[in-house]
């Protein structure tokens, strides 16, 4: 019994899309496109070791924690070389942090630079590869420990697969993640179309759309859910609808890496499940779902007729109903039979006399500042915004102390990004001028002053 006068209660908010690993990442990129941020953020950038796993992980759960969120998908950049001590380390990070965390190891067993270039006639020199991917019978083998370890183990964990990207697989490992699946009856979870150049390469290396292909995998389903999809067409929107696959939306990463952002109006007629994610910190700087809810209120204003524009109550329910079908919980609800996964906030800040004010009240004012206390599966993990269960202040020196390190190895690694910028950049420019008869970015044009030359006045 909880004495909640003078607070709301709410469901603990879902982020159906993050990489714990980057909770000390944030700030670590210039504003970029996808690709370049994924050369200037990733490139050269090894696995960490388990303790630090533990030590982001954790770090990152309570900020997600504070800010009202308890449940959370993460896409975990682990060594696939060392899964069993790494996975470890994760899931311990969830259990003593008291938060409720679908984990999908992220796999591929193709080089993140010859995938992005495929299709693409670049004439820079290709860099070296990126990083060095295991093949796809060690990364089978090494998940298939993986499922039936970690399968029914904890009430708070659920195990998945995560290939980092269709493109980025084999076929060979697609079709074995598909068995995987099968067998242990565990859902999936990737990247997809994410940006504009991605089109171009899956359609050159799969000689046809990747959703239609991921369908004929059997890879499609409840038990899919895919990040991003800004640049999905409409046939393939289709396709993820009928089959039940659950689309998440990351609102602040498509605007962080200009990748532009999938076409929500349309989406929220009769199409697929949508949730929401933060993001890994990465490219999000932080883990605040009040923001990503924010956000993906206000950004779908900026396109179609204000009728059809999602108001922010609609945004707040996709966002737990979809959150909820991504993590395959009953979550997202103050029901009978859900999990008493609560959130519980000052009430000082909202008006409380009408529902639907409240609720986008909450949407587009809230901060996360008013959380007060947090039920996981009916466990108070925090109290006055404390942890009642780890030493915080020990956890974020760690968490500091990793921050610096892995800001050092980063500018260290400057010159190796500078090498392959060109590179990155052809392919962001071949696709810029490629028209694919729909976009997902916004174009606002630069009004030209009578000048001839084009130029716009000072
Ligand atoms: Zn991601």
């Amino acid at each position: 019994v909880l004495d909640a006068r003078g607070l709301l209660v709410m469901p603990g908010l879902i982020n159906a899309h993050t990489h714990s690993n980057q909770s000390v990442q944030r700030g670590a990129a210039p504003n970029l496109p996808l690709e370049l941020w994924i050369g200037c953020v990733l490139y050269g950038d090894g696995p960490m070791a388990a303790d630090d796993v533990y030590t982001a992980a954790a770090f990152q759960a309570l900020e997600l924690l504070r800010t009202g969120c308890t449940a959370a998908l993460d896409h975990a950049f682990l060594d696939v070389g060392d899964l069993p001590a790494q996975a470890e380390a994760l899931m311990q990070a969830y259990v003593d942090v008291g938060m409720r965390a679908a984990v999908a190891p992220v796999v591929q067993d193709l080089d993140y630079l010859t995938t992005v270039a495929t299709g693409y006639a670049i004439e820079t020199d290709a860099p070296e590869p990126m990083t060095s991917p295991r093949d796809a019978p060690t990364i089978l083998a090494a998940l298939d420990v993986f499922l039936t370890t970690w399968s029914g183990k904890h009430e708070l964990l659920t195990p998945m697969v995560g290939p980092a990207a269709p493109q980025r697989c084999s076929d060979e490992l697609l079709a074995g993640l598909a068995d995987l699946v099968r067998r242990h009856g565990s859902a999936m979870h990737t990247h997809l179309l994410e940006s504009k150049p991605q089109v171009l390469a899956t359609q050159s290396r799969f000689g046809r759309s990747v959703v239609a292909h991921l369908d004929e995998l059997g890879l499609l389903g409840a038990h899919a859910s895919f990040a991003h999809c800004n640049w999905l067409d409409e046939a393939e929107y289709r396709t993820l609808a009928r089959t039940g696959s659950v689309v998440v939306h990351n609102p602040i990463t498509g605007i962080r890496c200009g990748s532009g952002l999938l076409p929500l109006q349309d989406l929220l007629d009769g199409g697929p499940a949508i949730a929401l994610g933060a993001d890994g910190s990465g490219a999000s700087d932080g883990q605040n779902m009040f923001e990503a809810l924010k956000l993906a209120s206000l950004l779908h204003t900026l396109y179609g007729d204000h009728r059809r524009w999602p108001q922010p109550e609609r945004i707040w329910r996709i966002a737990l109903s979809g959150g909820a079908a991504a993590l395959r919980r009953p979550l997202g609800a103050i029901r009978a039979g859900a999990a008493a996964d609560l959130v519980l906030l000052r009430a000082d800040r909202h008006a409380v006399e009408d529902k639907d004010y409240l609720v986008r009240s909450l949407v587009v004012s809230e901060t996360g500042d008013s959380v007060e206390t947090v039920v996981v599966g009916g466990e108070i993990v925090l109290r006055e915004r404390g942890s009642t269960r780890v030493d915080e202040a020990a956890i974020r020196a760690a968490a500091h102390e990793l921050m610096g390190r892995r800001c050092r190895q980063h500018l260290a690694r400057r010159d190796v990004y500078s090498a392959v910028e060109p590179f990155l950049a052809s392919v962001v420019d071949e696709a810029a001028a490629t028209d694919l008869g729909f976009s997902r970015r916004a174009e606002i044009e630069l009004a030209r002053a009578a000048d001839p030359t084009g130029g716009v006045t000072a």
